[in-house]
């Protein structure tokens, strides 16, 4: 009797563990190993537990499983990890007017008045994306401009790298900003457009979001992340109402990408006094917090050692003293968060990294500080990042972006250590890449593209920009995968298909690794599995899921 209760169980357990076993076959697997060769398997076996069991070789007699999926020769690739993006604004962005591309002022305005006119219940209208350098005379937009298209209900346009707002009167009126009101350090005020720090002059008169908006842009920002294969995030300025939305998601089975979260500074503290553990099958994870150091270059906001050359008057903003930002590092890394600091100019990522080296000095080494961006190196501060173990948290596509701006505002002399994947990894630096969406598109072929040949989507500038900093192709998918994962902490986990981990993948529609640059900038999704699931399939001759930028 014993004997025989002890068979039933064993064949139960069997057949239940093989009931949700699945095989992918006849795929044209590729990931970079752990030393960063190309590797390549035809197809891998998930357990029921929805991490891969083992990768299947070209020629080996297949495993059984209950459930066998043929890909047909279709490229397969770990899944994308985005080490820097801002999932909610992606979401909320997505879900507002949208001025991305917009060629003019009119056409901003008259995007403005379709969607008030769409959208007549919106007591404040909101909108982001506008880029004045893509407008015939460069202007930055005024609330007279706004005025004259929306002179009653407040209006308020985030400019397209998040540093800047116009806003119009309306919208002043119910700040209580006035002509008198002075701007706050690290801010500028002129005719309606907020820069960097006089930003929260407006944004505090908007009415917050409720939880039901913020569950709303989660969810809009999972289907748009998962629609570009980008299966892992970097959450980076996570506020604590952003949180706790991830959290709802995830108590709702819900959260359907894996977000490694780095709270606001303003939050330090508040959202968890120290890091969480992984939570939800490794879906969610509090890491870290997010410090800045200074605003954006398009907006004269990065701090750099010398003024700008387009605007001799300033050297941008500096947000805290070396002081201010050593006690708040000193506080994040004592409750043990790691520490993720925007660095733009070579003044704001020299003083970032005198602070790690000062932490390293009180904690030790190798805590895996990051800095965010690090576009603009002083060649002479370089070495140092490498040997304090630095992550370079950067985003190919803002050096195609931003060339020829950059070059405007600070002269190509001092872009010669800029946007330099190459020689941060040389001095032993790790990268991590990533698109600061919503700032860039999630879209990470376009980043893979940049990488390898320093072109644009047109093929600018012929032979690339700076070419001596592009990558191999195995380095850029690296720094996207298991390189940003490693960045977040979260190498035992996720980041390539090894046996044990998370079998979060994609099927693509060409060869990545034998596509040319023009070729891998229009690679597309075709499916995205997380945990052994397929959550996300392309719509038979779709369009891309969300446009460009
Ligand atoms: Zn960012």
């Amino acid at each position: 009797m014993k004997t025989g209760i002890t068979l039933v169980l064993a064949t139960a357990l069997v057949s239940s563990a093989s009931a949700a076993d699945t095989l992918i076959t006849n795929a044209n697997g590729i990931q970079v190993d752990a030393n960063g060769a190309l590797q390549h398997f035809t197809g891998l076996l998930v357990g029921d537990d929805g991490k891969v069991v083992r990768l299947l070789r070209a020629g080996e007699p297949l495993p059984k499983a209950s459930v066998t999926v043929d890909e047909h020769g279709r490229t397969l690739t770990p899944g994308f990890i985005d080490a820097h993006g801002h999932v909610i604004e992606l979401g909320a962005h997505a879900l507002q007017l949208d001025l991305v591309g917009t060629r003019s002022l009119s056409e901003l305005q008259q995007r403005l008045r379709d969607y008030a006119a769409a959208n007549p219940d919106s007591k404040w209208i909101l909108g982001a994306g506008w880029n004045q350098e893509l407008w015939p005379d460069k202007r930055f937009p005024t609330a007279a401009d706004l005025d004259a298209v929306m002179p009653d209900r407040p209006v308020v346009l985030g400019r397209v790298d998040g540093h800047a707002l116009v806003a119009n009167s309306a919208a002043m009126r119910a700040a209580g900003v006035t002509p008198q009101t002075p701007a706050p350090a690290g801010g500028e005020i002129e005719n309606g457009l907020f820069v960097d720090n006089a930003k929260e002059l407006i944004n505090r008169a908007v009415p917050a979001a409720t939880d039901a908006d913020l569950d709303r842009q989660l969810a809009k920002a999972q289907d748009i992340l998962l629609g570009f294969g980008v299966t892992g995030v970097g959450s980076m300025s996570t506020a604590l109402g952003d949180w706790n939305a991830m959290r709802r998601a995830g108590e709702a089975g819900k959260l359907n990408v894996r977000f490694m979260v780095y709270a606001d500074e303003l939050n330090l503290l508040k959202v968890a006094p120290h890091p969480t553990p992984w939570l939800y099958d490794d879906r969610l994870r509090m890491v870290g917090i997010k410090f800045y150091a200074d605003g954006a270059l398009g907006s004269r906001g990065a701090w750099m050692k010398q003024p700008y050359s387009d605007q001799p008057g300033t050297t941008g903003n500096q947000l805290h003293s070396n002081a201010e930002l050593r006690a708040m590092a000193d506080t994040a890394a004592a409750a043990g968060f790691q520490i993720a600091t925007h660095a733009i100019g070579d003044a704001a990522n020299a003083q970032v990294i005198s602070t790690y080296e000062w932490l390293d000095s009180k904690y030790g080494l190798n805590r895996r500080w990051r800095i965010e961006h690090a576009q603009i190196v002083d060649c002479a501060d370089l070495p140092r990042t490498g040997r304090a173990h630095i992550i370079a948290s950067m985003q190919p596509t803002h050096q195609t972006s931003d060339r020829l701006m950059a070059e405007k505002r600070v002269g190509l002399d001092r872009l010669r250590c800029a946007y330099a994947w190459k020689s941060m990894l040389d001095t032993g630096a790790k990268l991590a890449f990533g698109t600061d969406f919503p700032v860039e598109s999630p879209n990470p072929f376009p980043g893979l593209a940049a990488a390898v040949s320093r072109q644009d989507i047109n093929g600018q500038p012929p032979g690339g920009w700076l070419p001596n900093e592009r990558l191999t192709f195995e380095q850029a998918l690296h720094a996207y995968t298991r390189g940003a994962a490693y960045a977040g902490f979260a190498e035992d986990r996720i980041g390539s298909l090894d046996p044990g981990k998370w079998a979060d993948f994609v099927i693509l529609d060409r060869d990545i690794s034998k596509a040319t640059v023009p070729e891998l900038y229009r690679t597309q999704v075709l499916e995205t599995w997380v945990g052994g699931k397929r959550l996300w399939t392309r719509a038979p001759s779709s369009s891309p899921p969300e446009r460009g930028r």
